[in-house]
């Protein structure tokens, strides 16, 4: 079987390290980054860290809008599936990345298979969230990560093969946890003692886009009982200087550039508690046993809530402060599959093709 990936940023790099390396010890792969996201180091790090192979392919088509990143990922993509004629093509999560392999693939006819397939924050205004139910309807595969994802799917009619695997995020962080346990490095760097701080991340258009709303971030980040420990996400960081608000923030919280997955989860298992408005590490901090407060009203990981592990606060400081003061529930069940997720996507991909 010869399968073209496509993935596009940080989490797409985490997600590929649980299937690549398995997908190439029985068939072809061709592993495509758009460049949506791009940072050599960055990359370099998340390659050498997570063993994913090297892209063999480069696009470098990072920039502009959501709609014109597309159409320029689009444009590159229908040639390249032409010329490498995949008996499938196979993408992840939810980004523009995502939207384009899987559109240029079917459009050539080539089946899709989507990781992470069902996941709804059922707020449209996302771009996430148009990605996910777009890629969801042309795909022939749709792998989900959950319960909740399946039941979406069915609610939607898709037409395409539903598959519950477990979440292939689950089988990395199982990985690297115990190693990220036994490394205090980044911490040590960054006078993070052991369930003394905070680690938050931002970096969701609806938080850092509008000057509003960032506002609103700056003041939650600057109001917690922290110490806080932030490692900005470029885009985050551009919107921080455009309004003037980094200094500011800089004040209240130790603010570092976006760090290696090993490093970032040694800061994540030694966090008292996590503040993110991100998707993957709402999950991580649930696997490490860390609480987590989440800067959105909507969360596509509906089930950490539902345990009490994650609460959801939107950019409200008092909320923020009263679920960060909180204890967490006795009780963490195992939610999201048992770390081989991997292995079963790779199965129902040579399925599919057989
Ligand atoms: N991450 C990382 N370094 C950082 C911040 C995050 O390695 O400085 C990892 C994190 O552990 C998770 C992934 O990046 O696996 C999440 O990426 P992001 O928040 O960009 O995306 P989302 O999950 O919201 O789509």
């Amino acid at each position: 079987m010869k399968v073209v990936t496509v993935i596009g940023n940080r989490p797409q790099f985490v997600k590929a390290a649980a299937v690549s390396r398995r997908l190439r010890a029985a068939h072809d792969e061709v592993l495509v980054h758009t460049g949506q996201h791009y940072d050599d180091e960055l990359s370099t790090v998340f390659i050498e860290e997570l063993g994913i192979p090297r892209p063999e392919i480069e696009l470098g088509l990072g920039g502009g809008s959501n709609t014109e990143q597309t159409a320029r990922m689009l444009a590159a993509l229908g040639p390249l599936l032409r010329e490498h004629a995949p008996d499938a093509v196979l993408v992840y999560g939810d980004t523009n990345s995502t939207l384009a392999g899987g559109l240029a693939a079917a459009q050539a006819t080539i089946p899709v298979a989507h990781v992470e397939a069902g996941m709804r924050s059922f707020d449209r205004r996302m771009p996430e969230e148009l990605n996910r139910v777009l890629t969801d309807h042309l795909s022939s595969l749709l792998l989900a990560p959950s319960d909740t994802a399946v039941e979406n799917l069915r609610r939607e009619h898709v037409a395409g093969a539903v598959e519950q695997v477990g979440d292939v995020m689950v089988d990395v962080a199982m990985l690297i946890q115990p190693r990220a346990r036994a490394d205090d490095g980044a911490p040590a760097r960054l006078g993070a003692p052991e369930g003394g701080f905070v680690l938050a991340t931002a970096h969701r258009a609806g938080n850092v886009d509008d000057p509003a709303r960032l506002r609103a971030l700056v003041t939650l980040l600057r109001g917690v009982e922290g110490p806080v420990v932030l490692p900005l996400h470029p885009r985050t960081r551009a919107r921080l200087e455009a309004e003037g608000l980094l200094d500011e923030l800089a004040r209240d919280v130790t603010i570092t550039a976006p760090l290696g997955y090993l490093d970032f989860t040694a800061l994540l298992v030694r966090s008292r508690a996590v503040l993110t408005d991100s998707g993957g590490v709402q999950k991580e901090a649930y696997l490490a046993g860390v609480p987590c407060v989440t800067m959105r009203d909507t969360t596509e990981w509906v089930e950490t809530v539902d345990v009490g592990w994650n609460v959801l606060v939107d950019l409200d400081l008092d909320r923020a402060r009263a679920a960060l003061a909180a204890a967490p529930p006795p009780a963490r069940p195992e939610l999201y599959g048992d770390g081989e997720a991997g292995a079963r996507v790779v199965a129902s991909l040579a399925a599919l093709v057989a």
